[in-house]
């Protein structure tokens, strides 16, 4: 069994090799846990997510999408509670200058205490007591950097949710229960982040918050926990590897009356990746108090009012794919050879189909672009006539392209073609004009 570091190492080295994932101002010697994603990378997230908001938005009456600005009036941030508290108790060294959270476990001893011993230098006596720091990263609007101008990057899209409810309530002309759907950038100022793409300071959410009367809420929260398992695992991930976790009292957040987290086993651990909480009516209750605009739900039936009560499906998009890169990475040995391949579900593989003229003459060539330009048109397809025909095969098993297609001497007579499959490693020989209706099929789900 290959040791955790070993398979994230691995992992990461790849994702750079292909182009999947790079560290973000690499050329200055990096920014701490910020990541780009490179050509592989942009299309593979973006699978994910048009297949959430696919799942979340189109095939679904009762949810509208949205895209709120990250920068929101700071009393947004006050109301959320998030102002007074999203905060880490953190302690400093005075000697190395490190900054630890207070509870980190390599701490020996009372931080702020003369036998408290740093983890890093190693000094006794050197920790400050915990101090609290806010993880939302803040900066000024306007020409002035006063204390009046201050605004934060959100730290999560919910509240652009929020704060919209009544704008698209009205104007969608939905009843409850109903949902809005975003998914958008946030960012928090972590002071432990890490493993890769797991935990950084600028990321990415999935996010819907379903409104509904406060009495159907377990109804409601049962069905979305049922419903986001599923999408999930419909991704193709290895199901032994996925499973809820329930969360006990002490780590529900202030807001929520009950949560329960979609883990997945990295090779760090079992890690949460998407949540799903009952939010109840304090989201709502606390913009009524602190806009003084009344955002109570009017039931036209039974002319009802209530603050709704709102069952939040809450996934990342970075973790996701993530998820998505670990549990597609495998080695093994074919006809004595070392391959890596990245067995990516194909509706989600950044390259659909790779086209290879098995030399560049005798016509070949010019079939291969022909059949490449159809090709494109249909799916993301990819064009490679360099190196050995082995070579080539490798380089796309790494960036996980479902198809390989080969066009060689018999093409240029017969008009067909041969179709590797990724995993099996099996090929097909399909006529030129069938291609598209056989990648189309093959691709489906
Ligand atoms: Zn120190």
């Amino acid at each position: 069994m290959p040791s955790a570091d070993n398979v994230m190492d691995k992992l990461v080295s790849l994702a750079k090799r292909r182009g999947f994932v790079f560290q973000s101002s690499e050329i200055y010697g990096g920014l701490g846990s910020v990541w780009d994603y490179g050509p592989l990378g942009v299309e593979l997230k973006k699978n994910v997510k048009e297949r959430w908001w696919r799942s979340m938005v189109h095939e679904r009456d009762d949810i509208e999408g949205l895209d709120a600005a990250i920068l929101m009036h700071p009393k947004v941030w006050e109301a959320s509670g998030h102002i007074a508290g999203f905060t880490d108790p953190l302690v400093d060294c005075k000697q190395c200058k490190n900054r630890f959270r207070a509870d980190d476990p390599r701490i020996k001893g009372t931080p702020g205490q003369p036998d408290a011993q740093c983890p890093v230098c190693g000094m006794k006596g050197t920790l400050t007591a915990p101090r609290l720091f806010n993880l939302m990263f803040k900066t000024f609007m306007g020409p002035v950097e006063e204390d009046a101008a201050v605004i934060y990057l959100r730290p999560e899209t919910a509240q652009g949710i929020y704060i919209n409810y009544l704008n698209v309530l009205q104007s969608s002309r939905q009843k409850i229960p109903f949902g809005i759907a975003q998914i958008g950038k946030a960012f928090r100022n972590e002071i432990t982040p890490g493993n890769f793409t797991f935990r950084t300071r600028e990321f990415e959410q999935m996010e819907m918050q379903f409104f509904v009367k406060p009495a159907a809420d377990q109804e409601w929260f049962e069905f979305w926990k049922a419903q986001r398992m599923e999408w999930v695992q419909g991704l193709g991930l290895h199901v032994e590897k996925l499973r809820f976790h329930q969360h006990a009292k002490d780590e529900l957040a202030h807001y929520a009356k009950d949560a329960y987290d979609i883990q997945y086993e990295f090779p760090f651990g079992w890690q949460e990746f998407e949540g799903i909480h009952n939010r109840t009516d304090f989201d709502l209750s606390r913009h009524q108090q602190h806009s003084g605009k009344k955002l109570e739900y009017v039931d036209t039936a039974t002319n009802e009012r209530f603050v709704p009560y709102i069952i939040e499906t809450s996934a990342g998009a970075d973790r996701t794919t993530l998820v998505v890169m670990v549990d597609a990475y495998h080695e093994e040995e074919v006809a004595g050879e070392k391959r890596v391949v990245m067995r990516f579900h194909p509706a989600l593989a950044p390259i659909k189909a790779a086209v290879f003229p098995l030399v560049n003459k005798d016509g070949m060539p010019e079939l291969a672009r022909r059949i490449y330009d159809d090709l494109r048109r249909h799916l993301n397809a990819f064009y490679d006539d360099g190196g050995s025909i082995g070579r080539r095969y490798r380089r796309q098993d790494e960036a996980g392209t479902p198809f390989g297609i080969t066009i060689d001497g018999q093409s240029t007579q017969d008009q067909t073609v041969t179709v590797r499959d990724r995993d099996t490693l099996l090929q097909d020989r399909v006529a030129a004009d069938r291609l598209v209706a056989h990648l189309t099929e093959k691709l489906k789900g």
